[in-house]
Order: C-alpha cells, then structure tokens, then sequence
C-alpha cells in the first residue's frame, strides 16, 4: 500500500478516532533514513514548519551516532529560535487521589488496598495554595483521579478556591487541569471557572498495549480518551495539553502517536494542542516495571530533539519525574515549561518537615526534589530566564490566537518582556541575595537583548514600578 504523508487514511473528521496502527507502522517501517533525508527534513523544521508522519519517522528511524548529533543540533537550535532561553515554571497540586480505574501502572488504582485516599478539604486546599505562594509560584496544575465525587462542577469550584487565595504578593494567576476527559458539558464548566490548559494523557497511542494495562473503569475506553480533547474543542475549551506515557509500548508509536493526534486537532480545529507532555513511567506503589519497553536516557534525549523538531510551535513539558541532570540537558533540546519544587504527596506543601517520599501516599516517585528557589538558581547559572507568564490566556491569546507564536517578533514583543517582569517580582518578593544578583545582572542582558529602544524603555519602566511595589503587570 502506498501511503501519503499529507491525508492519512483515515481522515480526519471531529470526535472520530484518527489512531491506525497499521499506518503509523508502515510509515516506521518504510521511513528512508539517508543523511540527505534527514537534511532535508532538518531544514523543513528549521523553517518553522510543522513535520509530516512520514517526515517524523524518517527520523526516527534515523540511528547513526552522526544522525542523532545532527538532530539534536537542530533540535536546540530550533529551541533557542522559538522559545529563546525563556523556561516557563509551573507546580502540580493533587487535590484528590480516590479513583475508580485500574491502571496498572498508577498507584492510585482502584486495586490498590495499600494507597491511602485523600481528597484535600477545602482548609486543606487553601494551605495547600498559600505555602505555594509563599515561595513564588505563579502556576498550578490541579491534579485528580477519576471518581463520582470529582466532578466538573467539583473542579471548578476547586479552581475558584485556588484563584481567590492570595497571601501578600503572592497569587495564582494560572490553574491548569490534569484530570479524567470530560463531556462537552462538563469541559463548558470548567472552562467557565477560568482554567488555562485542560491535559488529558492517552498514555499509550497504541489500542492493543493500551487494553493490557487498562483494565477497569471509564479509562478502559480507548477511543472515549483519544477524542476526548476534541470534545473540550467543541465546548470552546481550545487550549489543551496532550501526552503519552513512555514506556508502556514502542517509544518510535508513540512519539508517532503525538504527531498524529497534533495533525488531528490542526486538522479539524486549525489550532494543535497547547502543549506536548512525555513523561517516563515511574515506578509506583503494587507495581513494577516492564523492562520490554523502557526508555533509556539516551533514547528520552532523542524523543526530546525529535518532538521538538516535529511540532516547532508546541510547547513541551518536562516534568520531575526525571533526574536533574536530565531535566538539565532536555532543557536545550526542546522543553519549554518544567515544574519545580514539586511534592506530590496529597496535602504535603503545607506540611513543615516532609523530605521522604512514601509510595502509599503518591502515584509515583518522583527523581528531582528541589526546591522553587533552587531549580531558579540553576536556570539562571545557565543562562535560562525562568518565566512565571501567565499573560496570553489573560489576553485571550490562546487556541488559535496562540498560533501567533508563529508570527515574527512575538517572542520578543511579549514572552521576553513579560518573563523579565515576573522574574523580577520573584526577585524582590522571594530570592535569597545570591539568587537575587544573578537574575538582576540575567534582567538587564534581556533587555539589552531587546535591541529596541522603545520596548526596552517600556520594559525598564514596568521594571521600576514592580520595584516600587506594583505587582501583575503584563503586556
Ligand atoms: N486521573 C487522571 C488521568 O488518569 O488522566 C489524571 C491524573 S493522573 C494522576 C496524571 C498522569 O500521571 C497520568 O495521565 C499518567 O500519564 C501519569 N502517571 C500515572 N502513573 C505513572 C507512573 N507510574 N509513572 C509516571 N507517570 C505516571
Ligand atoms: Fe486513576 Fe489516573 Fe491513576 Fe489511572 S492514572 S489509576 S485514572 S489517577
């Protein structure tokens, strides 16, 4: 059979699954992988054009010691023309760990007699949200399992409680959602509560793989999960967050898998997702990994490069499940926003003294514990300028307006301007004096870099306000 990179065979239609595995490996296993290929294909996404299936397998089947390099060349070159250094900073907060599906690698499965349950009370929330604050964070995910009591309605309310808790100077100007699909109806309510991105994991893009490790509940439905994003498109939700969880089958299907479902929402709602999540399986409460399809660093670092030149505009997600020396080196391949100062123990950010993680408690471990305070003091060590924006969903920058992160200049009109104005309000409400002097000195060479007179007075001015006592000021 022949195939055509450019209409797939199935076509895309709205809330029609748009998963063929035959497709996706027959593109794997016919991809032409010569050093001219690769180039070319190289140049395409260094163009800011978004890669073909046919394209993404080409190189990922690339697998020369050369190739690799060259990817990843190109891959950090991309990064530094699209998103600059600016990393985007983010915390996850679990609300609540009861849940009716069985997925075997996730500690809160329903089988799981060992998990203690939790859903945060609404004290419990807001002491939760005030100890974040208090040590800068901008920007949540929410984070639940999927059960009766956490309805949309449910979230919502939650996502009202976090937004009104302020403590000082310290806000939540952010709530994004990790949570179980929605109907149309319940994607319109959340919505309607002001959240940023809605993400909702296929895990494994692969039906089969996907039957093995879902075996109860509403998550056993492959085909009800896959479209589900195309649901919060139709409830007016567009700005949504996909992901798949890495060693649960072939990692080259499922980076393929990504690339489909971002064509299929370009397809059918001219707008990809928000962001592209990949985290590693970790190992977890009653469960032990599979060595079949584990991802070694070498392979992640390739998925990395290889994302990052497929979807050139998306951003990407890195999150602590993985080491900090990797987190460190993905950073130039490709991701744009990482969490830190994570705790993923129900309720553990308000807690005085808690440095142990304990599997009963979490859905899985986690690989890099530090702290906010930290991750920013080596963001900054490395030339990075850590960002807390949260000014494009305030603006109605989002879904297809967002595809203006295309349009030339807009990284510097807005993202550079607005990461120096929120990492300067970190700066004066926050950081040690250490840290404190090498975001200032960070400050002023963005601004320089500006190479703009005017912007750069305008950012100079919001600067000073924000030092005499402004807060919240965006472009
Ligand atoms: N319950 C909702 C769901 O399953 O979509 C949302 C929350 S779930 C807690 C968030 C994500 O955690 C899942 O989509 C899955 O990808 C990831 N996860 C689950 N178990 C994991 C493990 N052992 N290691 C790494 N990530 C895991
Ligand atoms: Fe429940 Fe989500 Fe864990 Fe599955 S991954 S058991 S749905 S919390």
């Amino acid at each position: 059979m022949k195939f055509n990179p450019e209409t797939y065979s199935i076509p895309d239609q709205r809330e029609v699954p748009f998963i063929d595995s035959d497709e996706i490996w027959s593109y794997l296993n016919n991809a032409k992988s010569t050093n001219e290929r690769v180039n070319e294909i190289i140049a395409k996404s260094l163009n800011k054009k978004r890669l073909n299936l046919e394209e993404v397998a080409n190189l990922i089947q690339a697998n020369t010691p050369e190739q690799i390099e060259i990817i990843k060349a190109a891959a950090r070159k991309l990064k530094e023309k699209v998103y600059g250094k600016r990393i985007v900073l983010f915390a996850p907060l679990y609300v609540g760990n009861y849940c009716i599906n069985n997925c075997e690698y996730c500690g809160f499965k329903s089988s799981n007699k060992e998990a203690i349950r939790k859903t945060l009370s609404k004290k419990e929330l807001i002491s939760n949200v005030k100890a974040l604050e208090q040590n800068g964070q901008k920007r949540l995910i929410l984070v639940y399992g999927e059960h009766p009591k956490y309805t949309p309605e449910y979230i919502a309310e939650t996502v009202k409680t976090v937004y009104d808790v302020k403590t000082g100077n310290g806000e939540i100007r952010r709530v994004n959602i990790n949570a179980a699909p929605l109907t149309i109806d319940g994607f319109r309510t959340v919505k309607e509560a002001g959240i940023g991105t809605y993400q909702v994991f296929q895990e494994t893009y692969h039906p089969e793989a996907y039957k093995i490790y879902h075996k109860g509940g509403r998550k056993m439905n492959f085909d009800n999960r896959l479209v589900s994003l195309d649901r919060a498109q139709e409830a007016g939700l567009d700005d949504v967050g996909i992901g798949a969880l890495f060693g649960l089958y072939d990692w080259r299907f499922e980076v393929m898998g990504l690339v489909r479902h971002t064509n299929h929402l370009e397809a059918c709602y001219n707008v990809g997702p928000h962001t592209i999540s990949f985290p590693r399986l970790q190992d977890a409460s009653e469960f032990k990994l599979n060595p079949d399809y584990l991802v070694s660093d070498d392979d992640f670092t390739r998925i990395v490069a290889i994302l990052r030149l497929a979807v050139p505009y998306t951003g990407m997600i890195l999150t602590a499940r993985e080491k900090a020396h990797i987190r460190q080196e993905v950073l130039q391949y490709g991701c744009s926003q990482i969490d830190a100062g994570t705790k993923i123990e129900m309720g553990a950010y308000s807690e005085v003294e808690n440095n142990h993680q304990d599997l009963k408690k979490e859905q899985f471990l986690i690989n890099d514990d530090r702290s906010l305070g930290e991750v920013i003091d080596e963001l900054l060590e490395h030339d990075y300028l850590p960002s807390f924006c949260t000014a494009c969903y305030r603006k109605g920058r989002t879904g297809e307006h967002f595809m203006e992160f295309s349009v030339p200049g807009f990284i510097k009109r807005f993202c550079t301007p607005n990461a120096i104005l929120t990492l300067a309000e970190y700066i004066i409400d926050y950081a040690g004096e250490e840290t404190a002097a090498k975001g200032w000195k960070l400050i002023e060479k963005n601004i320089e870099s500006l190479h703009e007179t005017k912007l750069e007075s305008s950012v100079r001015m919001r600067v000073e306000r924000i030092k005499q006592g402004e807060r919240d000021l965006y472009f």
